[in-house]
């Protein structure tokens, strides 16, 4: 009985030492050193350059920008949430250093800024949303396809909202899209939604995760049930907000859109194994890029 207690108190111990130590890591500042905080005390821009302040000052404006926008869009319904710490933002030279991050911040190749300009501001969008969607959700656990596509479709719409064309990226986005199996679509709706899942050693998986999900999130704004929802991302974000609450994300849902989740995995599936090309994008961001991607 003794050594039972002793092994409860040992694992109790451990368990707090991780949640002390994870709490230190989210708090640790990146190893970069910092270039500039914006205005606001909101956003600090680290980087392993010599960056000119006048770049630095323009990459904060940037992100600024973004995030002012997501504000006005998601309408995340946690305010308190919406300040905290700082976000952290790294410019680093590694031209292979992958964009992404976490609850804290997010990391970008300097490079991505000179050589994709238009793209790159989607993926700060994208990025902040993360980083807010993750604040926003605490411990709670929100499907990744979710998540990614809430990310991509943002990222999209948002380069959409400063009158951009659309990128190669889409181009090849729609095209994977007329090419996936019901049985792709399936897994990423069914077997690939518990957390935020970025499978490393497998990137088209990755991708399936990423592009899926965007497709679904397009389908529930546009065609679920013959209307689609067109406010579907402050939808969701009310989602992610109710999930903080510890509430699970399927009652979420249907608190929030009235409707079984399941119904809309269902009825997914069933339009994609119903439609083929052009159909699949009908009405979507991707509508008229399906086969024409040497037009422009
Ligand atoms: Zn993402």
């Amino acid at each position: 009985m003794k050594k039972f207690h002793f092994k409860v108190s040992l694992l109790i111990a451990s368990l707090w030492l991780s949640l002390i130590s994870g709490v230190l890591a989210a708090g640790n500042a990146p190893d970069e050193p910092l270039v500039m905080t914006s205005g606001d005390g909101r956003f600090e821009l680290y980087s392993d350059t010599n960056l000119d302040p006048k770049e630095a000052h323009a990459f904060l404006l940037t992100v600024q920008n973004a995030w002012n926008w997501l504000l006005e869009t998601q309408q995340w319904v946690n305010p308190t949430l919406l300040d905290g710490q700082p976000v952290q933002l790294r410019l680093l030279d590694d031209d292979n250093a992958p964009s992404g991050g976490s609850g804290r911040g997010f990391t970008i190749a300097l490079k991505r800024l000179y050589t994709l300009p238009d793209l790159t501001k989607g993926t700060v969008a994208h990025e902040l949303n993360h980083v807010q969607d993750r604040r926003q959700t605490g411990n709670g656990v929100v499907p990744g396809f979710i998540t990614e596509g809430r990310g991509l479709t943002n990222g999209f719409w948002y380069r959409y909202s400063l009158g951009l064309p659309p990128q190669p990226y889409d181009h090849a986005l729609a095209r994977s899209i007329a090419n996936f199996t019901p049985e792709q679509m399936s897994d990423v709706v069914h077997r690939m939604q518990r957390g935020d899942v970025h499978d490393a050693n497998d990137p088209k998986a990755n991708a399936r995760l990423e592009f899926g999900g965007a497709w679904f999130v397009e389908y529930l704004r546009t065609t679920f049930n013959g209307h689609g929802f067109p406010d579907v991302q402050p939808r969701l974000a009310s989602v992610i907000s109710e999930v903080h609450n510890g509430i699970p994300f399927e009652d979420a849902f249907k608190k929030v859109f009235g409707v079984e989740f399941s119904r809309v995995q269902d009825a997914f599936i069933a339009f994609v194994t119903n439609t083929e090309g052009t159909h699949r994008v009908k009405s979507m961001i991707w509508e008229g890029l399906i086969g024409k991607e040497n037009r422009n």
